[in-house]
């Protein structure tokens, strides 16, 4: 996981670990909708997974642990508790505050050691298969950077996600606009990294969201389209694909504004591979004005927070 620094204003009263591995919530899943084509399961199948969660607190940009139920086989002892990004605002989807939403993609793996392919993840399919009324076990929430500044109003933002890594831009867009960011005078962009063009994870949601707030840029990258990175020279990638911050490089005279701007923070999460490309193209984008090492100056100004792994 990356580390950061932030130096922004934000909330030092934040829920932490009010439930542990040793006293975990009891939480009940209440819905489990599929956000992938049908068809391009089992490979890229990937669930917004409802939850029961009464007498949690949370915010925008925190996770939770799932703790999956068995055994695992390679040390005898529980399976160790995984973390997931929360997709919903600390109110809920529905705003009633005694839930919390996850997108889960289903994980397989290879072992190179027993020449095994495709072999399932325990936790995200345990979730992925879940069922309306299902228990499961929770810790949490954690996360004390990757979330709004408490000065909101007065700050353009820039997300880019990678796959499931829009969690929590899910949830931060719903709180930005539920506290009337579109009357900030400021605005904020989404940049969402996906495989495939028929499984673009919330988009009739985000495009909604285009549609009534003016001060919303939304853009997508499709990695296995149609679509050849435009840019092979200047930010080459593997396959010559569309990547996220390919679309940032390419809409960069709607983004770059928000860039450039003295007080904008620039939020990433989804693959750790997606750093080296986001910060290149935000260096390219100072270059353009005169800037140099511009990633690094957010950085160090803790305005480009990642969490990416
Ligand atoms: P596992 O079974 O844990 O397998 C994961 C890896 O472990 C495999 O690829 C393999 O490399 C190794 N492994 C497992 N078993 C063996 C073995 N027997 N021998 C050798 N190697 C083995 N995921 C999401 O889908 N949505 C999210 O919002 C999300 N948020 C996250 C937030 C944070 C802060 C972090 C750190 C992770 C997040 N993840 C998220 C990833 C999530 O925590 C899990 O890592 C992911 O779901 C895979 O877990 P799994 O139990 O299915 O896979
Ligand atoms: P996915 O559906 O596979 O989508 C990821 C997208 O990113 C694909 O289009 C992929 O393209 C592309 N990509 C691959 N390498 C890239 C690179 N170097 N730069 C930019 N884009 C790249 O995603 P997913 O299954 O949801 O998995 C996303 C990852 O984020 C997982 O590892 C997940 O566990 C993690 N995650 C982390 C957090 C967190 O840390 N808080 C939260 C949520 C998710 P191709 O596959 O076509 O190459």
């Amino acid at each position: 996981m990356s580390t950061n620094i932030t130096h922004l204003p934000t909330p030092t009263d934040l829920p932490i670990n009010t439930f542990s591995m040793k006293h975990p919530l009891q939480a009940t899943v209440l819905a489990n909708t599929q956000l992938t084509a049908p068809a391009r399961a089992p490979w890229n199948d990937t669930r917004h997974i409802l939850i029961q969660t009464p007498g949690l607190s949370y915010v925008s940009g925190q996770s939770v642990g799932v703790m999956p139920p068995g055994i695992d086989p390679r040390t005898n002892r529980p399976y160790a508790m995984r973390l997931y990004s929360i997709a919903s605002c600390g109110r809920g989807d529905d705003r009633k505050g005694d839930t919390l939403s996850l997108v889960v993609a289903r994980h397989f793996w290879d072992n190179p050691e027993t020449g095994e392919k495709g072999i399932p993840g325990v936790c995200s399919h345990f979730l992925c298969d879940s069922k309306p009324g299902d228990k499961l076990l929770l810790t949490g929430p954690v996360g004390k950077r990757f979330v709004l500044p408490l000065d909101f109003m007065e700050r353009d933002f820039v997300f880019v996600a990678t796959g499931t890594g829009v969690a929590p831009f899910r949830a931060m867009l719903a709180d930005l606009f539920d506290q009337g960011y579109e009357r900030s005078g400021r605005s904020v962009t989404l940049v969402l990294g996906v495989p495939f063009a028929d499984s673009i994870l919330y988009d009739n949601e985000f495009q909604a969201m285009k549609k009534q707030y003016a001060n919303f840029t939304y853009v997508t990258a499709i990695s296995r389209g149609d679509d050849v990175n435009p840019y092979p020279d200047l930010f080459p990638t593997r396959g010559n694909k569309v990547y996220a911050h390919i679309a940032l490089w390419h809409n960069r005279q709607h983004i770059a504004p928000s860039l450039l701007r003295s007080n904008s923070v620039v939020y990433m999460c989804g693959l750790k591979g997606m750093e080296t490309g986001v910060q290149d193209v935000i260096d390219h984008v100072g270059k353009e004005s005169g800037i140099e090492g511009l990633s690094a100056q957010l950085l160090a100004e803790g305005r480009l927070l990642r969490e990416v792994y």
